[in-house]
């Protein structure tokens, strides 16, 4: 086995580079989102999650393997206790080029300043319908006007890039999508558009009754607006387009219709410390079980990471047809 010190590329079996983690602080959520959770939900117990200090430790050793791009997502990161810490400890990873965030947008208007000042570059911000009443329907227990508000705050402090993401169910939201791109364009921010995957038991809708796929969406837009094709990325899953004539960019993550597998670069840490090396698969690697068997020593936590790469799945298989084989949800997961 090759030494971490004179290896600083994770490289699966396909000769995909992993140079990016998405890290889900916490399972709990203040929103309850129909695709994402069923209505009752039990969360892990504090000791089963992994600690800041452990967070930070397994980022900074993601970071010696040459991981680039660390995203903090949840649940909702921004309700752990000690978030902000955590921020500004990652941000202070000198080969990190990017740290980035993904959230519900309810804690923004309050935590936005610091973020920013803690290194936080890019956000991602959930957004699946300007509509108060569906927003309640679909999230719950949200409010859309704090989202909004904490949308306006994410843009006074300036972050380089906001990019809303937006689920589409059909007949629950797929009549919005033109309003949610209208609205991006006034914001002069991007839009990405997810299609519903199969991650763990929800009790509100049959996965494949609300399937409204990519293409469905795009020709919607098309009526609408002129999209552009570019070759833009931004590290993850999205296919972008330019709306003509303005700042916006619309991307589309179609885990069903357009599998985007083959440029896979990045893995995920759960709320619980397991290395997920696919969403769509349960191939793991128990990185709590390591670090707390072996407190400090990075040496052998990033050679059990290098290891890993050996179980990366070549694909995901989606179907929305059957019971979910992924027990897991997104929240536990780190969508
Ligand atoms: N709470 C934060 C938020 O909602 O942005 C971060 C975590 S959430 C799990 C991350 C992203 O996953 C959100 O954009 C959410 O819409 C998306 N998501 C959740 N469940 C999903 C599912 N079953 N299929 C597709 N996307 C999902
Ligand atoms: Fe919470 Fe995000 Fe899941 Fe909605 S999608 S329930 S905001 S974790």
């Amino acid at each position: 086995m090759s030494s971490p010190s004179q290896t600083t590329q994770l490289i699966d079996r396909f000769g995909r580079t992993v140079d990016y983690l998405r890290v889900s602080i916490t399972d709990r959520c203040d929103f309850r989102c129909v695709y994402c959770m069923s209505e009752e939900m039990t969360f892990l117990p504090r000791a089963q999650i992994l600690t800041l200090e452990e967070i930070h430790f397994i980022s900074q050793a993601f970071a010696e393997l040459g991981v680039k791009k660390i995203r903090i997502t949840g649940g909702e990161p921004l309700v752990r206790k000690g978030v902000l810490e955590l921020f500004q400890k990652i941000g202070k990873i000198d080969s990190l080029d990017e740290l980035v965030l993904t959230t519900n947008g309810s804690k923004l208007q309050e935590l936005a300043e610091s973020l920013k000042q803690a290194g936080v570059k890019r956000i991602n911000i959930s957004l699946d319908t300007l509509d108060a009443v569906k927003f309640k329907q679909i999230t719950r227990t949200g409010d859309l006007n704090k989202v909004l508000k904490g949308i306006r705050q994410a843009k006074k402090v300036g972050f380089e890039r906001i990019k809303l993401n937006a689920v589409i169910l059909k007949n629950r939201n797929h009549l919005e999508v033109v309003d949610l791109v209208k609205f991006a364009i006034d914001n002069a921010i991007d839009i990405s558009f997810i299609e519903e995957m199969p991650l763990g038991v929800i009790d509100s809708h049959k996965r494949e009754e609300v399937y409204y796929s990519s293409d469905l969406i795009k020709s919607d837009l098309e009526k609408q607006f002129e999209l552009k094709s570019t070759l833009d990325k931004t590290g993850g899953p999205s296919v972008y387009w330019n709306v003509t004539g303005t700042e916006t960019r619309v991307g589309f993550i179609s885990p069903h219709s357009a599998n985007f597998c083959s440029t896979c670069n990045r893995v995920r840490l759960t709320a619980e410390g397991r290395l997920l090396l696919c969403l769509g698969n349960e191939h793991s690697v128990d990185l709590k079980r390591v670090i707390r068997a072996n407190p400090g020593d990075m040496e052998k936590l990033k050679r059990v990471i290098i290891e890993s790469m050996k179980i990366k799945p070549e694909k995901h298989e989606f179907n929305l047809n059957e019971q979910p084989i992924i027990l897991r949800h997104m929240s536990a997961t780190g969508g």
